[in-house]
Protein backbone atom coordinates (compact mmCIF):
# COMPACT_ATOMS: atom_id res chain seq x y z
CA UNK A 1 0.00 0.00 0.00
CA UNK A 2 1.26 3.47 -0.65
CA UNK A 3 0.06 5.78 2.03
CA UNK A 4 1.19 5.23 5.81
CA UNK A 5 -2.44 5.74 6.90
CA UNK A 6 -3.95 3.07 8.94
CA UNK A 7 -6.85 0.72 8.03
CA UNK A 8 -9.48 2.30 9.02
CA UNK A 9 -8.47 5.56 7.52
CA UNK A 10 -7.46 4.28 3.89
CA UNK A 11 -10.70 2.38 3.56
CA UNK A 12 -12.76 5.27 4.10
CA UNK A 13 -10.76 7.30 1.02
CA UNK A 14 -11.43 3.81 -0.81
CA UNK A 15 -15.44 4.54 -0.10
CA UNK A 16 -15.23 8.20 -1.06
CA UNK A 17 -13.72 7.23 -4.27
CA UNK A 18 -16.56 4.70 -5.08
CA UNK A 19 -19.39 6.06 -4.45
CA UNK A 20 -21.47 8.58 -6.18
CA UNK A 21 -20.78 11.99 -4.60
CA UNK A 22 -24.44 12.16 -4.17
CA UNK A 23 -24.78 9.24 -2.22
CA UNK A 24 -26.81 9.88 1.22
CA UNK A 25 -23.42 8.54 3.59
CA UNK A 26 -20.96 10.75 1.50
CA UNK A 27 -20.73 13.93 3.65
CA UNK A 28 -21.03 11.34 7.03
CA UNK A 29 -18.19 9.34 5.11
CA UNK A 30 -16.36 12.43 4.95
CA UNK A 31 -16.67 13.82 7.82
CA UNK A 32 -15.63 11.01 10.02
CA UNK A 33 -13.03 10.68 7.20
CA UNK A 34 -11.95 14.05 8.74
CA UNK A 35 -11.83 13.16 12.56
CA UNK A 36 -10.09 9.91 11.56
CA UNK A 37 -7.32 11.89 9.50
CA UNK A 38 -7.06 14.60 12.59
CA UNK A 39 -6.83 11.76 15.39
CA UNK A 40 -3.77 10.15 13.36
CA UNK A 41 -1.70 13.08 13.05
CA UNK A 42 -2.53 13.74 16.53
CA UNK A 43 -0.98 9.84 17.63
CA UNK A 44 1.81 10.69 15.26
CA UNK A 45 2.78 14.23 17.22
CA UNK A 46 2.36 11.81 20.40
CA UNK A 47 4.85 9.29 19.10
CA UNK A 48 6.84 11.67 17.87
CA UNK A 49 7.44 12.90 21.80
CA UNK A 50 7.27 9.43 22.76
CA UNK A 51 10.44 8.36 20.83
CA UNK A 52 12.21 11.06 23.02
CA UNK A 53 12.03 8.70 26.36
CA UNK A 54 15.22 7.11 26.62
CA UNK A 55 14.82 3.21 24.85
CA UNK A 56 16.92 1.37 27.99
CA UNK A 57 13.94 2.21 30.30
CA UNK A 58 10.74 2.94 28.75
CA UNK A 59 8.69 0.68 25.93
CA UNK A 60 6.02 1.99 24.32
CA UNK A 61 3.43 -0.01 22.60
CA UNK A 62 1.03 1.91 19.87
CA UNK A 63 -3.10 0.88 19.70
CA UNK A 64 -3.40 -2.13 21.64
CA UNK A 65 -6.66 -3.81 21.44
CA UNK A 66 -7.27 -6.18 24.65
CA UNK A 67 -10.09 -8.27 24.98
CA UNK A 68 -11.64 -8.81 28.65
CA UNK A 69 -14.81 -10.38 29.30
CA UNK A 70 -16.10 -10.34 25.53
CA UNK A 71 -15.25 -6.82 25.44
CA UNK A 72 -12.65 -5.01 23.24
CA UNK A 73 -10.76 -2.21 24.79
CA UNK A 74 -8.14 0.45 22.65
CA UNK A 75 -4.93 2.24 24.07
CA UNK A 76 -3.98 4.50 21.51
CA UNK A 77 0.01 4.20 23.65
CA UNK A 78 1.29 2.54 26.67
CA UNK A 79 4.35 3.22 28.23
CA UNK A 80 6.09 0.45 30.15
CA UNK A 81 8.80 1.22 32.83
CA UNK A 82 9.68 -0.98 35.47
CA UNK A 83 7.78 0.92 38.38
CA UNK A 84 4.70 1.43 36.30
CA UNK A 85 2.33 1.25 32.88
CA UNK A 86 1.08 4.56 31.15
CA UNK A 87 -1.60 4.70 29.87
CA UNK A 88 -1.96 8.18 27.18
CA UNK A 89 -5.14 8.87 25.44
CA UNK A 90 -4.19 10.70 22.62
CA UNK A 91 -6.92 14.00 21.48
CA UNK A 92 -6.14 15.89 18.29
CA UNK A 93 -8.63 18.48 18.92
CA UNK A 94 -8.45 22.21 18.07
CA UNK A 95 -9.78 25.34 19.43
CA UNK A 96 -10.77 25.81 23.67
CA UNK A 97 -11.76 22.77 25.60
CA UNK A 98 -13.17 23.33 29.05
CA UNK A 99 -13.98 19.93 31.19
CA UNK A 100 -17.04 20.48 33.16
CA UNK A 101 -16.91 18.81 36.06
CA UNK A 102 -20.59 19.55 37.21
CA UNK A 103 -21.55 17.39 33.89
CA UNK A 104 -18.79 15.80 33.64
CA UNK A 105 -17.94 16.27 30.22
CA UNK A 106 -15.60 18.16 28.09
CA UNK A 107 -16.80 21.21 25.70
CA UNK A 108 -14.81 22.53 22.93
CA UNK A 109 -15.18 25.61 21.86
CA UNK A 110 -14.29 26.64 18.00
CA UNK A 111 -15.22 29.09 15.55
CA UNK A 112 -17.58 30.54 18.21
CA UNK A 113 -19.44 27.65 17.75
CA UNK A 114 -19.05 24.65 20.63
CA UNK A 115 -19.40 20.76 20.63
CA UNK A 116 -19.63 18.85 23.45
CA UNK A 117 -17.41 15.09 23.87
CA UNK A 118 -17.16 12.35 26.02
CA UNK A 119 -14.71 13.06 28.66
CA UNK A 120 -11.11 11.58 27.80
CA UNK A 121 -10.73 11.09 32.03
CA UNK A 122 -13.56 8.89 32.10
CA UNK A 123 -12.07 6.74 29.16
CA UNK A 124 -8.96 6.65 30.56
CA UNK A 125 -10.05 5.89 33.93
CA UNK A 126 -12.07 3.18 32.78
CA UNK A 127 -9.46 1.66 30.44
CA UNK A 128 -7.25 1.93 33.55
CA UNK A 129 -9.73 -1.07 35.02
CA UNK A 130 -10.28 -2.93 32.78
CA UNK A 131 -5.91 -3.32 31.88
CA UNK A 132 -5.61 -4.28 35.10
CA UNK A 133 -8.40 -6.54 35.55
CA UNK A 134 -6.62 -7.85 32.21
CA UNK A 135 -3.41 -7.87 33.48
CA UNK A 136 -4.66 -9.87 36.71
CA UNK A 137 -6.08 -12.60 34.69
CA UNK A 138 -2.54 -13.08 33.08
CA UNK A 139 -1.27 -12.71 36.57
CA UNK A 140 0.92 -9.71 36.57
CA UNK A 141 -1.22 -8.52 39.62
CA UNK A 142 1.17 -5.61 40.94
CA UNK A 143 2.35 -3.17 38.45
CA UNK A 144 0.13 0.63 38.96
CA UNK A 145 -1.16 1.76 36.19
CA UNK A 146 -1.07 5.39 35.65
CA UNK A 147 -3.33 7.55 32.39
CA UNK A 148 -2.79 10.58 31.05
CA UNK A 149 -4.88 12.51 27.93
CA UNK A 150 -2.30 14.11 25.95
CA UNK A 151 -3.26 17.16 23.55
CA UNK A 152 -1.39 16.85 20.27
CA UNK A 153 -2.53 20.50 19.43
CA UNK A 154 -0.32 22.74 20.91
CA UNK A 155 -2.31 25.72 20.99
CA UNK A 156 -5.33 23.95 22.01
CA UNK A 157 -6.29 26.03 25.22
CA UNK A 158 -7.40 23.97 28.34
CA UNK A 159 -9.96 25.20 30.60
CA UNK A 160 -11.71 23.70 33.90
CA UNK A 161 -13.81 24.77 36.42
CA UNK A 162 -12.44 21.72 38.90
CA UNK A 163 -11.47 23.09 42.23
CA UNK A 164 -8.77 20.31 42.72
CA UNK A 165 -5.64 20.05 40.12
CA UNK A 166 -6.87 16.50 38.94
CA UNK A 167 -7.35 18.30 34.87
CA UNK A 168 -3.71 19.59 35.41
CA UNK A 169 -2.41 16.72 36.52
CA UNK A 170 -3.88 14.04 34.04
CA UNK A 171 -4.25 16.13 30.71
CA UNK A 172 -0.66 17.57 29.05
CA UNK A 173 -0.10 19.14 26.09
CA UNK A 174 1.78 16.79 23.92
CA UNK A 175 5.27 18.77 24.16
CA UNK A 176 5.46 18.35 28.19
CA UNK A 177 4.46 14.99 28.19
CA UNK A 178 8.10 13.36 28.18
CA UNK A 179 8.90 15.89 30.97
CA UNK A 180 5.88 14.48 32.88
CA UNK A 181 6.74 10.56 32.32
CA UNK A 182 10.19 11.75 33.64
CA UNK A 183 8.89 13.00 36.78
CA UNK A 184 6.73 10.23 37.58
CA UNK A 185 9.28 7.66 37.23
CA UNK A 186 11.09 10.08 39.66
CA UNK A 187 8.27 10.12 42.10
CA UNK A 188 7.97 5.93 41.56
CA UNK A 189 11.76 5.48 42.67
CA UNK A 190 11.26 3.71 45.72
CA UNK A 191 8.75 1.59 44.95
CA UNK A 192 9.38 -2.31 43.86
CA UNK A 193 10.30 -2.59 40.03
CA UNK A 194 9.03 -4.92 37.46
CA UNK A 195 11.64 -7.34 36.30
CA UNK A 196 9.56 -8.68 33.22
CA UNK A 197 8.47 -5.52 31.62
CA UNK A 198 10.13 -6.88 27.62
CA UNK A 199 7.78 -10.43 28.80
CA UNK A 200 4.91 -8.22 29.80
CA UNK A 201 5.39 -5.94 26.53
CA UNK A 202 5.38 -9.26 24.44
CA UNK A 203 2.44 -10.95 26.20
CA UNK A 204 0.42 -7.62 25.52
CA UNK A 205 1.33 -7.53 21.49
CA UNK A 206 0.50 -11.20 21.11
CA UNK A 207 -3.24 -10.49 22.67
CA UNK A 208 -3.60 -7.39 20.86
CA UNK A 209 -6.16 -7.64 17.69
CA UNK A 210 -6.76 -5.05 15.20
CA UNK A 211 -9.98 -3.91 14.47
CA UNK A 212 -11.56 -4.98 10.75
CA UNK A 213 -15.00 -2.79 10.40
CA UNK A 214 -16.62 -4.00 7.41
CA UNK A 215 -17.69 -0.40 6.35
CA UNK A 216 -20.12 -1.22 3.43
CA UNK A 217 -21.80 -2.80 6.77
CA UNK A 218 -21.13 0.02 9.06
CA UNK A 219 -22.58 2.93 7.01
CA UNK A 220 -25.30 0.12 5.92
CA UNK A 221 -24.04 0.53 1.80
CA UNK A 222 -25.05 -2.00 -0.40
CA UNK A 223 -22.80 -3.62 -2.79
CA UNK A 224 -24.56 -1.90 -5.54
CA UNK A 225 -23.36 1.50 -4.97
CA UNK A 226 -20.10 0.63 -5.33
CA UNK A 227 -18.75 1.85 -8.31
CA UNK A 228 -16.67 -0.55 -9.97
CA UNK A 229 -13.81 0.17 -12.79
CA UNK A 230 -10.33 1.88 -12.39
CA UNK A 231 -9.91 5.39 -12.22
CA UNK A 232 -8.26 7.46 -14.19
CA UNK A 233 -5.52 9.14 -11.47
CA UNK A 234 -5.86 12.73 -13.39
CA UNK A 235 -9.34 13.83 -13.64
CA UNK A 236 -10.82 10.92 -11.22
CA UNK A 237 -13.27 9.80 -14.34
CA UNK A 238 -14.10 6.13 -14.63
CA UNK A 239 -13.33 3.25 -15.75
CA UNK A 240 -10.38 3.68 -17.68
CA UNK A 241 -10.04 0.88 -20.67
CA UNK A 242 -7.06 -1.60 -21.37
CA UNK A 243 -5.47 -1.08 -24.15
CA UNK A 244 -2.02 -1.83 -25.48
CA UNK A 245 -0.51 -2.94 -21.74
CA UNK A 246 -1.56 -0.01 -20.59
CA UNK A 247 -4.85 1.86 -18.99
CA UNK A 248 -6.42 4.91 -21.10
CA UNK A 249 -8.37 7.71 -20.01
CA UNK A 250 -11.30 8.12 -22.85
CA UNK A 251 -12.14 11.82 -20.61
CA UNK A 252 -8.33 13.63 -20.68
CA UNK A 253 -6.54 10.76 -22.59
CA UNK A 254 -4.25 10.04 -19.87
CA UNK A 255 -2.43 6.87 -20.09
CA UNK A 256 -0.91 4.70 -17.04
CA UNK A 257 0.38 1.56 -15.96
CA UNK A 258 -0.56 0.97 -12.81
CA UNK A 259 -3.75 2.62 -12.18
CA UNK A 260 -5.47 -0.44 -11.59
CA UNK A 261 -3.23 -1.12 -8.07
CA UNK A 262 -5.82 1.48 -6.11
CA UNK A 263 -8.60 -0.03 -7.62
CA UNK A 264 -7.61 -3.59 -6.81
CA UNK A 265 -6.85 -2.09 -3.18
CA UNK A 266 -10.64 -0.46 -2.79
CA UNK A 267 -11.83 -3.90 -3.74
CA UNK A 268 -9.73 -5.49 -0.70
CA UNK A 269 -10.37 -2.84 1.40
CA UNK A 270 -14.44 -2.51 1.34
CA UNK A 271 -15.16 -6.02 -0.24
CA UNK A 272 -13.18 -8.71 0.78
CA UNK A 273 -9.74 -9.09 1.89
CA UNK A 274 -9.56 -11.35 -1.15
CA UNK A 275 -10.04 -11.21 -4.67
CA UNK A 276 -10.94 -14.59 -7.67
CA UNK A 277 -9.27 -13.81 -11.10
CA UNK A 278 -13.33 -13.66 -11.75
CA UNK A 279 -14.19 -10.89 -9.73
CA UNK A 280 -11.15 -8.92 -10.72
CA UNK A 281 -12.36 -8.75 -14.11
CA UNK A 282 -15.42 -7.96 -13.19
CA UNK A 283 -14.28 -5.21 -11.11
CA UNK A 284 -11.50 -3.77 -13.35
CA UNK A 285 -13.69 -4.38 -16.39
CA UNK A 286 -11.24 -6.52 -18.48
CA UNK A 287 -11.55 -9.58 -20.30
CA UNK A 288 -8.30 -11.77 -20.37
CA UNK A 289 -8.04 -14.20 -17.40
CA UNK A 290 -4.05 -14.21 -18.24
CA UNK A 291 -4.04 -10.31 -17.75
CA UNK A 292 -6.07 -9.79 -14.48
CA UNK A 293 -3.64 -12.86 -13.33
CA UNK A 294 -0.69 -10.69 -14.17
CA UNK A 295 -1.55 -7.65 -12.92
CA UNK A 296 -2.45 -8.79 -9.55
CA UNK A 297 0.64 -10.83 -9.15
CA UNK A 298 3.00 -8.07 -10.09
CA UNK A 299 1.35 -6.01 -7.62
CA UNK A 300 2.94 -8.64 -4.62
CA UNK A 301 -0.71 -9.96 -4.29
CA UNK A 302 -0.54 -13.53 -2.75
CA UNK A 303 -1.78 -16.03 -4.95
CA UNK A 304 -3.66 -19.22 -2.53
CA UNK A 305 -4.76 -22.10 -4.25
CA UNK A 306 -4.66 -23.29 -8.24
CA UNK A 307 -6.87 -23.45 -11.17
CA UNK A 308 -10.49 -21.80 -10.19
CA UNK A 309 -10.30 -22.32 -6.79
CA UNK A 310 -7.64 -19.63 -6.71
CA UNK A 311 -7.67 -16.33 -4.86
CA UNK A 312 -5.95 -13.63 -4.13
CA UNK A 313 -4.89 -11.50 -1.07
CA UNK A 314 -2.69 -8.68 0.13
CA UNK A 315 -0.92 -9.77 3.37
CA UNK A 316 -0.38 -6.25 4.14
CA UNK A 317 -4.25 -4.38 4.64
ZN1 LIG B 1 -8.69 11.20 -16.98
Amino acid sequence: MKNSYPRNIKGHEALLRRLDSHHYQYPVIEDNLRKYIAGFRGEEIISYQLRRLPSNRFLVLKDLRLQFNSQYFQIDFLVICVYFLLIIEAKNIAGTLFFDKEFNQMIRTYNETEEGFRNPLNQVFYHQDLLSSWLSAHHFTFTPIKSLVAIANPSTILKSNAENDLISSKVVHAEELVARIMKLEKRCENTKPLTNTSELAQILLDNSAPLFTNLLEKYNIPLIDIQTGVVCPSCSSRPMTRVTGSWHCDACFTNSKDAHILALEDYLLLISPSITNYDCRKFLHLESRKVAHKLMSSMGLTCVGTKKGAYFTDAQL
